[in-house]
């Protein structure tokens, strides 16, 4: 819709512009005002906000009587609404699963772009997926145009790294690098005794590889002597929480001095013992929507809800409280907590998950601002994600509008009237 204008046109929006090029559109001009809302953004609340987009980037965010409406511009009135930047999940999997089934029946190209759109549809803008991806996943993330990528966007780890030996960790990651990774990941665990860890001289290894590549590295842990061994050899993120015990000061002074993020995953640990029997968010109309109905039927069959049983369900149920603890304890002593949850293997619901995720944490203590910013300005800076989680003049415009007031209460980000990624709404 065009209207005429609001405003006099005093306020040039951007200077400089002789500078942009000759076929681009008249920067001074053009471009969609989406104005009335209430604009939250990197923890400042605008309200009766002006945001202008052009070109899928926000050129402008202000008050809007302060800001200067042309008539060139289209506008979209969003009064009484609230819009978040698009929501970053700094740990998720796509094209690794397909329902409960993983291998080649989940590796395509089409699965893939449908895990993708569905995370946007649940806000979710942007996923920084954490290993074990096909080699279809890369090719969906190099064909999207950033400028209109119509689905969320993709950042990839690839296989996750785990050679035999110190001296096998370069080749290891130089084979890596071949798919252009984002990231490079590790895991350090021995699942609860049922296998062998990794040595500290064999992850000291990749991360020196990794680091030499200029290649960032997460390393999926459970226990604390392990996250701190990862973090003194270089480890650029923590991709779970802490599960086996408090974290102590030392940890808590390592990861303030590296500035390394940690990504609590609090849901990963739900997933394990949760589906013993029928859990209660089947009957959730905001999980309902987007679920198949033949994974809902399947899962609460007996031997389906079998596997969610035992040692591993049991050790993961029990320590979620630890986990929480200790994400809160970063997090209060100034540890960046980034939002992820691992979600993307069978029955880590892609979307949903992460409003259950945001919850958790309003749950165990977090203020929903310090939540919003964790799941966007926070998960981009810990993430290396350039223009995104925040909605500045220059980043993409990905937002999320919503009915209902998230810093709140962080269950207003299910209220959503329309998600848009690159200014274009998506489905
Ligand atoms: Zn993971």
């Amino acid at each position: 819709m065009r209207y005429t204008a609001l405003l006099a046109a005093f306020f040039v929006l951007l200077t400089g512009c002789d500078t942009a090029p000759e076929s681009g559109p008249d920067l001074e001009t053009e471009g969609t005002a989406y104005i009335g809302a209430t604009v939250w953004s990197d923890g400042q609340a605008i309200p009766n906000a002006a945001l202008i987009v052009q070109d899928g980037r926000v050129v402008l965010l202000d008050s809007l009587a302060t800001t200067a409406i042309t008539d060139e511009m289209d506008l979209v009135d969003l009064s009484g609404h609230y819009i978040v930047p698009g929501l970053i999940n700094a740990h998720g999997h796509v094209g690794i699963a397909d329902g409960l089934d993983t291998g080649g029946a989940a590796h395509s190209e089409e699965n893939v772009r449908e895990q993708l759109s569905l995370y946007a549809t649940y806000g979710v803008t942007t996923v920084v997926s954490l290993g074990d991806e096909p080699e279809e996943a890369f090719t969906v993330r190099d064909l999207m145009d950033p400028a209109d990528p119509g689905m969320a966007r993709l950042r990839l780890a690839g296989p996750v790294l785990s050679p035999a030996s110190e001296d096998d960790a370069r080749e290891t990651v130089l084979d890596l690098l071949d798919l252009q990774p984002d990231w490079a990941k590790i895991r350090v665990d021995d699942q609860l005794g049922r296998g062998e860890k990794m040595s500290p001289d064999v992850y000291g290894a990749i991360i020196d590889a990794a680091d030499e590549a200029n290649l960032p590295l997460a390393a999926h842990i459970v226990e604390l002597e392990d996250a701190k061994g990862v973090l003194e050899a270089g480890a650029d993120l923590i991709a779970h929480s802490v599960r086996d015990t408090e974290v102590d000061e030392a940890f808590i002074e390592q990861m303030r001095e590296t500035g390394v993020c940690l990504t609590p995953t609090l849901t990963r640990e739900v997933s394990t013992y949760i589906y013993a029997e029928r859990p209660d968010f089947f009957d959730d109309a905001f999980f309902r929507a987007h679920a198949d109905e033949d994974v809902l039927e399947q899962l609460q069959e007996s031997d389906v809800q079998e596997r969610f049983t035992g040692e591993a369900a049991d050790y993961y149920r029990e320590q979620l409280p630890v986990a929480k603890e200790n994400m809160m304890t970063l997090h209060e002593e100034g540890v960046t907590i980034a939002m992820g949850t691992d979600s993307g293997p069978p029955a880590r619901f892609q979307g949903y998950f992460e409003h259950k995720e945001m919850r958790m944490m309003q749950e165990a203590g977090m203020a929903p601002e310090d939540i919003l910013q964790s799941a966007t300005a926070h998960a981009a800076d810990c993430t290396n994600l350039e223009d995104l989680g925040r909605l500045a003049e220059g980043a993409w415009a990905d937002f999320v509008v919503l009915r209902e007031d998230p810093t709140e209460d962080i269950h207003h980000l299910e209220e959503i009237e329309a998600v848009y990624i690159s200014g274009t709404p998506v489905e």
